[in-house]
């Protein structure tokens, strides 16, 4: 997430909001209409530090007839709309720049269907990520992207976020497994796009590109999924470097032996040091770690290809191989992963955490360059994350607020570098509201306005989530 400076945008007159939300109520009810102060305060911010921007009112649809009734009653009066979810979203995509309304999906919070025959699952948007995993497995099917966010994130900011985790090295991301979509667009017409087979190339792509388009191009009212088997076994363990550069190293020689592992976490040795001792003791010496897990159906095969992947490690320098003999001993690796992002404000009270990503040839350049970069600027960087797909949490601690440029000057450079590696500055949290400012450093002038000509076509007066991904045309 960046920080960009808080702006102020032109905001609704009260008279036209006054008939905004009479009209609002006629095609809603009254309690699906909401403007006291403690829901406005709620909806006014995400997960992305980037800046509080409250709403004037926020609307609770229950169906999709109700979404195409708000946004139409929003486009006839011109005031501006922006959907959200559970808004943990890290790019402030889901932050109403504007005001005007807030649409909040989270009442459509249905799962519709899971076929194991078809190996598929429709869902309302609404539905937290989390729900759909347990009962898709309670059918011993699999629905694999993982978001960390996944106890609390709902499908619809899934979809609109192109949404990965940890597992997306083996498995890929949230665009991978939507085949199907029912779709409203910004005028209120409702469209599906798609199919419900597992094949199928009719027409243009268009459930690819809403898929990712941040809640801008209209919202998804019905998600069709497709799911795999679920993997009767998993094996986890937590491989032990003395640096991170060698750790870097050993899970690129992983990859090219020719073992897929369905995640490689990544932990630098500033992030060790700040999660070392909680509910883990890391050996002395250790300066990194990496957590490898592999799944299938055949256990013994898996012990044997994690410990092949040990040797290859060892080859690499790795000092230790811990592999978890059981359910809680991996829990207990998972858990030193999932303390990472906490623990390492007990090192300094405030952290910016990019989620760049590089080609996986370059893991181990950048994570040198950003350390150097760090070191001339004398802000440490943690480095952490799903470093197998080359998608990594690089974080850079500082102590406050008389700091900020000195942050922001960091920020930019760790953009740059990435860029110059060729990768791109966001992996999987979006560019939204956050780092709209930097997107020209990744793309072509021409490919921002092919992009904003989109946006045009399907919401040709902007009043969708108004402000978002793209930076103001240059003039010439
Ligand atoms: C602790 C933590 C860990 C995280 N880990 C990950 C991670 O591992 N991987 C990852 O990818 N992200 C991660 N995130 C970021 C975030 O959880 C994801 O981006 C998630 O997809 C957002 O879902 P949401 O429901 O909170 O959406 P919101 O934040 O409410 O909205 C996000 C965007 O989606 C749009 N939107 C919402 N609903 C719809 C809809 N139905 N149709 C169209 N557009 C819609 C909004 O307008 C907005 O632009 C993490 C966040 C936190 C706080």
């Amino acid at each position: 997430m960046t920080l960009p400076a808080e702006r102020t945008f032109p905001r609704v007159s009260p008279g036209l909001l006054e008939r905004a939300r009479a009209a609002l109520v006629e095609v809603l009810s009254p309690g699906q209409v909401r403007h006291d102060a403690s829901t406005l305060e709620n909806y006014a911010e995400d997960e992305s530090d980037s800046g509080v921007y409250p709403p004037d009112l926020v609307v609770f649809p229950e169906n999709t007839g109700q979404v195409s009734a708000v946004f139409r009653t929003c486009q006839a009066l011109g005031v501006p709309f922006t959907p959200c979810g559970a808004r943990s979203g890290k790019s402030g995509g889901s932050l109403p720049l504007l005001g005007g309304v807030a649409v909040s999906l989270e009442r459509m919070n249905r799962i519709l269907s899971v076929s194991a025959e078809d190996l598929t699952a429709v869902v309302q948007p609404g539905v937290i990520t989390g729900d759909l995993m347990k009962a898709v497995e309670a059918q011993c099917l699999f629905y694999p992207p993982d978001p960390n966010s996944w106890e609390f994130c709902t499908m619809g900011g899934n979809v609109a976020e192109n949404a990965g985790g940890p597992r997306a090295l083996k498995y890929g991301v949230t665009r991978d497994y939507v085949i199907g979509l029912e779709w409203v667009l910004p005028s209120g017409e409702v469209v599906r796009v798609g199919r419900r087979t597992i094949k199928g190339v009719a027409g243009y792509d268009l459930v690819g590109l809403f898929v990712g388009s941040e809640g801008t191009l209209g919202v998804a009212t019905e998600i069709t999924l497709q799911l795999i088997p679920k993997p009767r076994h998993v094996k986890t363990a937590l491989v032990i470097f003395d640096s991170v550069h060698t750790a870097a190293h050993a899970i690129t020689a992983v990859l090219k032996a020719g073992i897929l592992p369905r995640t490689l976490e990544l932990i630098d040795d500033v992030a060790l040091q700040a999660v070392d001792g909680r509910g883990f003791n890391f050996p002395a010496g250790a300066g990194s770690a990496v957590i490898a897990e592999v799944d299938g159906n055949m256990e013994e095969g898996l012990f044997a290809e994690l410990a092949w992947l040990g040797e290859i490690c060892e080859q690499q320098g790795a000092r230790e191989v811990l592999v978890a003999q059981d359910e809680s001993q991996r829990e207990k690796l998972w858990a030193v992963r999932r303390v990472v992002s906490t623990a390492l404000r007990s090192l300094r009270p405030h952290k910016i955490s990019e989620d760049i990503a590089v080609p996986r040839s370059r893991i181990p350049d950048i994570i040198l360059a950003l350390k150097k970069m760090g070191e001339e600027l004398g802000l440490p960087v943690a480095t952490y994350g799903h470093a197998g797909d080359g998608n990594l949490h690089a974080n850079i601690l500082y102590e406050g607020p008389h700091q900020r440029a000195l942050v922001e000057t960091a920020i930019r450079r760790m953009l740059e570098l990435t860029v110059s590696m060729g990768g791109t500055i966001t992996g999987e949290h979006g560019v939204g509201h956050a780092k709209r400012e930097y997107l020209a450093m990744e793309q072509a002038e021409t490919v921002l306005e092919l992009q904003r000509r989109l946006k045009g076509f399907f919401d040709p007066s902007g009043m969708l989530n108004p402000e978002k991904i793209f930076p103001a045309p240059k003039r010439s």
